[in-house]
């Protein structure tokens, strides 16, 4: 039988900010901030059956669950909790620009031709922060605590995407942590203009990034002083304090991480470096992806797959069906012990068509893609605990003292959280029923096509 009630029995009980208990709530351990509480049951994928004490919006306790769940109790019968998700990987900026830029024909050169002339002939601080509005309103419905996003700092765009940046950070803060990282092709650096970004950056708070390709170029080739441009990126972010984030390897054949790599070793930036993408890797022989990891490792850098968006640019030719999708080795990575989160990129511009901010479908999609089931181990923690770690922020976990933060699914299996959208979901905001709705395309229809 469909159990309709649980929708506007949480929404009656949690509108009112009062003591609350989650009775029977299935929690992946790899959601958990601490260990399971003593006594807890643990299924077969790798969940605690728990009760989590809520009150004044935050956990004020996770229990082994009781039988009858006590007088103060929501009956979850067992259904899967989940902390809201972090997309640590985004472009706030590109979004939703679908049906006004040019088509990109789904190639990577495309994309870029095709977002150049977008934003050379739209991207004004009016349309920067209409298009970041639509996305974090998209986000919010679909239960995103933080969000990491590049913005594409060229010269001339950057104080205007950051200011609008610094604007919409400003109007979520509270609900959906924002963080930027400054995005240009790494030969910005070889000259002043890489000081000047630089200086943006830092005064907004934010990462300094880049691409390993050079400007207008594809990635694996036209760099020849990557080395170079890496030791002035290091020391430009060095001087300011800034951490790091990169776009690399974004190819079936290039080889810029090793040389991330070896500059994060050299300017003591062990811990600080996030690298997207790293597609090539997959392409590597045995051994050199071994050495390759093991300098990865020593590196201390994170990685961040987006298998979505990899899928969709990687191998594609007119007329031909893709023969390699251009995922990261996940697997090998966390076997060594490298931080690794899935993510998802692109939303709807020209370097992925689809997308909606939604972090529970990334992660259902990056299981899939990645074969991390059987068993399904800690996967949940790629949308969690370990963009949480890479963000360096206190999100993405269940634990006592957190914001009760929290989204409730018609699941009791991982399977089940994997086979559907859940597009029912319940979500908690601070221990309160968050009834929250999509914004609609309406609010974009000047963008589309006639
Ligand atoms: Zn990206």
């Amino acid at each position: 039988m469909n159990d309709l009630s649980l929708f506007p029995t949480l929404a009656a009980r949690l509108a009112r900010q009062e003591r609350i208990r989650l009775a029977k709530a299935r929690v992946p351990v790899a959601l958990l901030a601490d260990d399971v509480p003593g006594g807890g049951e643990v299924d077969r994928d790798g969940c605690a059956l728990v009760d989590i004490l809520v009150e004044n919006g935050r956990i004020a306790a996770i229990t082994p669950a009781l039988a009858d769940g006590g007088e103060d109790a929501v009956a979850l019968d067992g259904r899967h909790v989940w902390p809201l998700l972090i997309d640590a990987h985004a472009h706030l900026d590109k979004g939703h620009t679908m049906g006004r830029a040019p088509d990109s024909g789904g190639t990577h050169p495309g994309a870029r031709a095709a977002t150049t002339a977008d934003r050379l002939a739209h991207w004004n601080a009016d349309d920067l922060l209409r298009r970041m509005e639509f996305a974090l309103a998209t986000a919010d419905a679909h239960g995103v605590a933080a969000i990491r996003t590049h913005l594409d700092s060229h010269e001339g765009q950057a104080e205007i995407t950051w200011s609008a940046f610094a604007e919409t950070r400003e109007r979520w803060k509270g609900c959906i942590t924002l963080q930027a990282a400054g995005l240009v092709p790494l030969d910005a650096y070889r000259d002043d203009y890489g000081t000047r970004l630089a200086d943006i950056v830092a005064v907004h708070g934010g990462l300094l990034g880049g691409v390993t390709r050079a400007s207008g170029g594809t990635h694996g080739s036209g760099l020849d002083d990557i080395d170079l441009l890496l030791d002035r990126l290091f020391a430009l972010a060095k001087e300011r304090e800034l951490d790091v984030d990169l776009h690399v390897d974004e190819a079936a054949q290039a080889d810029a991480l090793p040389h991330v790599a070896r500059a994060a070793i050299r300017h003591g930036y062990e811990g600080r470096v996030t690298c997207g993408h790293c597609c090539s890797l997959a392409l590597l022989g045995e051994q050199e992806l071994r050495d390759t990891i093991a300098l990865i490792a020593d590196a201390g850098l994170s990685i961040i797959t987006l298998p979505t968006v990899n899928m969709y640019l990687q191998d594609r030719e007119n007329g031909r069906t893709p023969r390699w999708r251009g995922v990261t080795p996940v697997q090998e990575l966390q076997a060594a012990g490298i931080p690794v989160a899935a993510a998802g990129d692109n939303c709807r511009d020209p370097f992925f068509a689809y997308g909606d901010h939604d972090m529970l479908d990334t992660w259902r999609q990056a299981v899939r893609i990645l074969h991390l089931d059987h068993p399904y181990g800690d996967a949940p923690a790629l949308a969690g605990p370990a963009p949480a770690g890479i963000m360096g922020i206190d999100a993405g976990t269940i634990g006592v003292g957190r914001p009760a933060d929290l989204m409730i699914l018609e699941a009791w299996s991982l399977d089940q959280v994997i086979a559907r959208p859940h597009s029912d979901r319940v979500l908690l905001r601070k221990g309160i029923f968050a009834k929250r709705t999509l914004p609609s395309y309406s609010m974009l229809t000047d963008f589309q096509t006639a």
